[in-house]
């Protein structure tokens, strides 16, 4: 037998879904989320059903936007000859925190991981490679995670990309090894990017 109501043994369960909140942390947004006003709470409920509703992925770099192509994609102040390619939405953000970039992304939305049966057609390698058809691009910088996914996806793109005639570049080192770009800081990742190198 649950110890909450069953309403907030729902909201509970729900919450604990969530990346990052365990049971305890999900108990107390949940007494947080109660003891609030019933205007707060549907404001918090509205965002989720909308953020969910009208984000979509951009039909060019994957990132999320609410139009497609999305900002970075049409704005006419980026440098359409670098694309910089990541492994999540998340690592966009952590790179335009940087100021340090102005050239466009590609979001493969995971990395190449035989051990968990994920391989090269299912993270948008194809797209990447779409993008490529025209001679627009002179540079692709491979900001994959510091890590043996994204190190291994990094080979395998620089592979696939450098007969084509781009030029192919990877992050400095420096990186936590092992690492999440998204917990990188700025300042470790802007020079990571400075001081990247032809691969
Ligand atoms: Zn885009």
């Amino acid at each position: 037998m649950s110890l909450y109501a069953r309403p907030m043994a729902l909201l509970v369960e729900e919450l604990a879904k969530l990346p990052g909140i365990g049971p305890k942390t999900a108990q107390r947004l949940a007494f947080y989320i109660i003891s609030g006003s019933k205007t707060d709470a549907e404001s918090l409920a509205e965002a989720i059903v909308q953020a969910k509703e009208k984000i979509i992925y951009c039909s060019i770099c994957y990132n999320l936007t609410e139009e497609t192509p999305c900002r970075l994609c049409t704005s006419v102040g980026r440098d359409s000859s670098m694309i910089c390619v990541v492994e999540e939405p998340k690592d966009v953000i952590a790179i335009e925190r940087t100021r340090e970039f102005k050239g466009l992304y590609h979001v493969l939305h995971g990395a190449i991981s035989p051990i968990d049966g994920i391989g090269p057609n299912d993270i948008k390698v194809k797209e990447l490679l779409e993008r490529l058809r025209d001679d627009t691009v002179q540079e692709i910088i491979l900001a994959t995670d510091p890590n043996v996914e994204g190190e291994a996806t990094a080979m395998y793109l620089a592979r696939l990309l450098k007969p084509l005639g781009v030029k192919v570049t990877r992050m400095a080192h420096g990186m936590p090894v092992g690492g999440d770009l998204e917990y990188v800081d700025e300042v470790t990742l802007a020079k990571a990017l400075e001081g990247r190198r032809e691969v």
